[in-house]
Parts: C-alpha cells; sequence; structure tokens
C-alpha cells in the first residue's frame, strides 16, 4: 500500500493517528481535550446492572488528578483550558466528559450539563466528546447530541473493551456484545463521530482472539475512531486484589508493542487511531510498570511501528 506525499506531510505515522487527524481537520491550529468529570455515575456501581464495576476499573485511574480536584464543571473548563494554553500553547479545545458513565442521566439533566460545560468560551470549542456504556444509549440521547452538531463535532465513545461475551463476564462488564451492536445500529446514520474504546491483554484471550477485534471495527462503517488499550491493573479495582494475591501474565512494552504491529495491518486504514495504549496515575499503577512517560511509551510503540514497516491496512488490499 502507497502513502501519498500529501499524507506524508500530514504527519502520517504508519497508522492514521488522531494528532495529525486534528491538525488536518482544524487547519493545523492546536487542538486539546480538556476532560470533565460532570458526576456521573454508573449503573455498573450503582446496582442497576451490578455492583463494584468493571474488574479492572477504578474510575480515579483514569481521570487526571486535578479534574477530581475541581469542584465545579465550571472550574474545570476554565482550568483545563488555561492548563492547554499554558502546557501546549492549545488554540481550540475539545469537551471531555470522561469518567464514570456520562449518558446516564435523564436526557433532560444530560443536556444541562452539556449546555453548561459548552457555554465556556464557546468560540474555542470545536467539539463534545461523550464517554459511555453501549446499554446507556437510545435514541432520545443520540438526538440530544445530534443537537449539538450544527454548532460542534460530536464524538461518542462506548466501551467495546472485548469483542467476547465470555470475557465481559468475566470482567463483571454488565453489558455483552450484543448490547455494543445494537448501540452502533441506533448511531448507523447518524451525525455523531463514533469511537470504540478496546482493552488488549486479558489473561485469557489469546493473540489470534485479540486480532479478531480487528474484523469487528471493520464491519461496523460507523466506527470513526478507536482507542486501544492495553490491560493495566490499578489500586481499587477487583482485579488489582486478584492480581496482587495471584498475578497474572501482561503485556512487556516490548510485546505490546509488536501486538499493535501485528494488529494495525488489520484495521481499516480510515479509522482513526485516538489512542494506542492507556496510562494511569503512576500512584494508582500495579501493573505492568513500564517505567517511561507516557511521551517515552508513544515514541517507542511509533519507532517499532516504523521499523517493521507497519501501514495500517494494509493486510486488507
Ligand atoms: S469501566 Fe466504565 S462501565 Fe465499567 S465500572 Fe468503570 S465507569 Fe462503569
Amino acid at each position: 500500500m502507497q502513502v501519498s506525499e500529501a499524507t506524508v506531510k500530514q504527519g502520517f505515522k504508519g497508522y492514521n493517528n488522531y494528532g495529525a487527524w486534528l491538525r488536518n481537520k482544524y487547519q493545523g491550529q492546536r487542538v486539546f481535550k480538556v476532560i470533565v468529570d460532570g458526576g456521573f455515575t454508573c449503573p455498573n456501581r450503582d446496582g442497576s446492572k451490578g455492583y463494584g464495576g468493571c474488574t479492572y476499573c477504578n474510575v480515579d485511574s483514569f481521570t487526571p488528578s486535578v479534574s477530581r480536584k475541581a469542584p465545579s464543571l465550571r472550574e474545570q473548563v476554565v482550568q483545563g483550558m488555561e492548563r492547554a494554553r499554558k502546557g501546549n500553547k492549545a488554540d481550540k479545545f475539545i469537551i471531555y466528559f470522561q469518567p464514570n458513565t456520562n449518558t446516564y442521566a435523564p436526557t433532560h439533566y444530560l443536556k444541562m450539563m452539556y449546555d453548561e460545560a459548552l457555554s465556556i468560551e464557546p468560540e474555542n470549542i470545536v467539539g463534545l466528546s461523550v464517554g459511555t456504556r453501549p446499554d446507556c444509549i437510545d435514541a432520545e440521547k443520540i438526538a440530544l447530541l445530534e443537537s449539538y452538531t450544527d454548532r460542534f463535532d460530536v464524538d461518542l465513545e462506548m466501551g467495546m473493551e472485548s469483542i467476547y461475551n465470555d470475557t465481559l463476564n468475566q470482567i463483571n462488564r454488565g453489558c455483552t456484545h450484543d448490547d455494543l451492536i445494537k448501540a452502533l445500529a441506533l448511531v448507523e446514520n447518524s451525525k455523531l463521530d463514533i469511537c470504540v474504546h478496546t482493552i488488549f491483554g486479558f489473561p485469557w484471550e489469546t493473540r489470534e482472539m485479540m486480532l479478531r477485534y480487528a474484523d469487528e471495527i471493520n464491519r461496523f462503517q460507523q466506527i470513526k475512531f478507536v482507542k486501544f488499550h492495553h490491560l493495566h491493573i490499578v489500586e481499587g479495582s477487583v482485579m488489582g486484589v486478584k492480581y496482587k494475591r495471584d498475578p497474572f501474565k501482561l503485556f512487556t512494552l516490548e510485546e505490546y508493542a509488536d501486538f499493535l504491529c501485528d494488529l494495525l495491518p488489520l484495521v481499516r486504514s480510515d479509522v482513526v487511531v485516538q489512542r494506542l495504549f492507556g496510562l494511569s496515575d503512576r500512584e494508582l499503577l500495579i501493573a505492568p510498570n513500564w517505567q517511561l512517560k507516557k511521551s517515552e511509551i508513544q515514541h517507542y510503540i511509533d519507532q517499532r511501528i516504523e521499523s517493521r514497516g507497519i501501514i495500517q491496512g494494509s493486510a486488507l488490499v
């Protein structure tokens, strides 16, 4: 598969990476996500689907500590924008409702929360991103999210986590892969940009099983973005307790980079990769500890992809 000169100029790294996609989409402006905690809960924690949550989850582990301490939504947005301007010279922002299940509330309440977050410097906001579970999406909520698409790009992120119901059951996910398929059917012709989030490295899933995730992503054209995560074990999670008692094999960085090199050629080339790995706060991380900063991990993986000559989607042509 040939990579065009224009693609190279846009920052193609062997995969369709989100940074380059953002620069291209917003004409070189520096666009950053502002993570906010809307104070939502999760049906897999409050008992409506289950208690205790998914076994790998400690909500705090994927919320930056700065967002956790900010008291109000307004302050989180203002402070998040300020940090991104100072630290990253950000020009524009995507408001990202990340922790917990951000469509798990009555629609009028969701509207109030999204409206408030988007009302702060709307001229500098280009997008709204909402993370949720596939079983917490319905036509009314999709219509609400679509109502923002005349002013903002709206990205709906759903946890796929695994394509295997046995895994979803083992991790106490409280929903099935069929729930995701139903949710994807609901947004088939919608104006929303759909992102799915996956986790690789459950010790009972083989490499071949994990590579099959690509087929499942490819078969839904409405999936525009993906976030790939390696399984990491954090404090405050059920898996963390089990791991400390009885540790199991997790990816080394080298193994994970090689796995991604095998996976990416199988993924449709138009799918934009928002993330290749996950990272939790150091104080919460139990394993695997790759002893590198986020930028160093990214660099290592990018180098591996480049040195192996990997091109996303090349196995499909
Ligand atoms: S991973 Fe998401 S769905 Fe699972 S318990 Fe945590 S917040 Fe809830």
